[in-house]
């Protein structure tokens, strides 16, 4: 059974082409710069060189076109006839409360879907652009929304509720309602699966530290609360977002600056985070090397985002009354011992101990990186959200 994974942008659509009996990526790839000048294709299959295809997308109907143009093709593609796509999986990032999972869809989803489409404005539009293609070019194929928010739908009401007039949440569904729920469920799932026991009687924090970042507390495979709120900027700050921030801050922003509220928010979301304090680059790898040649501003970049990020660890075991497991994912997650260092590596009094050599030697595939001695287990877990997204399609759309 093959699945297409679909995750559609407002300029960009990406592909993953899933082989369900092993779970192997057969094709993948990114259509970008759709209804710009100068959009392309670029296709991969493994063990094949990538493939570019500079064709004007207008929209994402075109884009779905080229898509099954190149997973279909004689020479680079992965398949002879459209009809052994099984179904097609979409990412959406979010479900108001009108969703607590995965739902196979039809026109009244699709309805809800752009019901929603306001709370996440920048993200929902373009997700239903790719299901509303998806559903143009291939008529009869079963298809599945996958929702970002839904695996942190069973929070309880005192943590997603915030302090502000009841009538806020009852009346405009004004609540945290968290996201990258897939890789939060995949991972504490996997940490699950490596200790050998069962998720339900498991504790675990896990750590999505990427371009975006969010902390979950995941009690007995439930997220129980979540770094992230009504919309991504909320928590730790990220590569440009600003995290958990003052609100009073916006107003007196633009008094003395003269800016809008909808430069303020641009500025809390693509102006600040490690970019904005560093000055220099929202890309850890540029903050470190900068680091290493003595610049302070990147240095205090990484600090306080490694300071906000331990902060949220300590949290979410209070939350608990304590954690098993600590997971690292995503790209600074899975890939920088330093960081994990600087977040992690000085908790013993929270029962959590890293082993560096550990540490620096996780590579691909589950490490564990915690000592012996510690009673929190430490995990680095590579995420893998198109894999969730196929799985969860798979079980709707059988
Ligand atoms: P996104 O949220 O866009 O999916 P990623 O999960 O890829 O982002 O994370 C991007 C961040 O991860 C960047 O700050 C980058 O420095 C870091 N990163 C990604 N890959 C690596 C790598 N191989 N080594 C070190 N850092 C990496």
């Amino acid at each position: 059974m093959i699945i297409l994974v679909v995750n559609a942008g407002s300029s960009s659509l990406k592909y993953q082409l899933i082989e369900m009996k092993n779970e192997s990526v057969i094709a993948k790839g990114v259509c970008e710069r759709i209804g710009l000048k100068g959009s392309f294709l670029t296709h991969k299959k493994p063990g094949a060189d990538d493939v570019t295809l500079n064709v004007e997308m207008k929209n994402h109907t075109e884009a779905v076109k080229l898509v099954l143009e190149a997973l279909l093709n004689k020479d680079y593609g992965v398949i002879k006839s459209m009809e052994e796509i099984s179904a097609v999986g979409h990412r959406v990032v979010h479900s108001a409360e009108d969703f607590k999972e995965t739902v196979k869809i039809n026109d009244k989803v699709l309805k809800v879907c752009e019901i929603n489409a306001d709370l996440a404005p920048l993200h929902v539009p373009a997700n239903i652009m790719g299901i509303k293609a998806c559903k143009e070019v291939m008529k009869n194929t079963p298809m599945a929304a996958v929702f970002d928010t839904a695996f942190h739908s069973r929070m309880p009401d005192y943590a997603f509720l915030y302090a502000i007039p009841y009538e806020a949440y009852s009346e405009l569904k004004i609540r945290k309602y968290g996201f990258h729920g897939t890789s939060h469920k995949f991972v504490s799932d996997e940490a699950a699966k490596y200790l050998k026991k069962d998720i339900k009687n498991l504790k675990i924090i896990t750590c999505h530290l990427g371009n975006g970042s969010s902390i979950a507390a995941v009690d007995g495979g439930v997220s129980v609360d979540t770094s992230m709120g009504f919309t991504p900027l909320e928590g730790v700050p990220m590569g440009t977002r600003s995290g958990d921030i003052d609100p009073a801050v916006i107003e007196y922003l633009m008094q003395k600056t003269g800016i809008n509220i909808k430069d303020a928010i641009n500025y809390l979301n693509k102006k600040s985070g490690v970019l904005g304090v560093s000055g220099l680059s929202s890309d850890f790898r540029d903050l470190h090397e900068a680091k290493d040649k003595g610049d302070k501003r990147a240095a205090l970049a990484v600090e306080i985002f490694c300071y906000r990020v331990k902060k949220y660890i300590g949290a979410y075991m209070a939350a608990m009354n304590g954690a098993d497991c600590i997971v690292f994912t995503a790209g600074i997650g899975e890939n920088t011992a330093r960081i994990r260092t600087q977040i992690a590596g000085n908790l013993s009094f929270l029962g959590i101990e890293i082993d560096q050599d550990l540490n620096k030697k996780a590579a691909s595939g589950i490490s564990e990186i915690s000592k012996a001695s510690s009673k929190v287990k430490v995990l680095v877990v590579p995420t893998n959200e198109e894999l969730v997204i196929a799985r969860e399609t798979l079980s709707v759309c059988k």
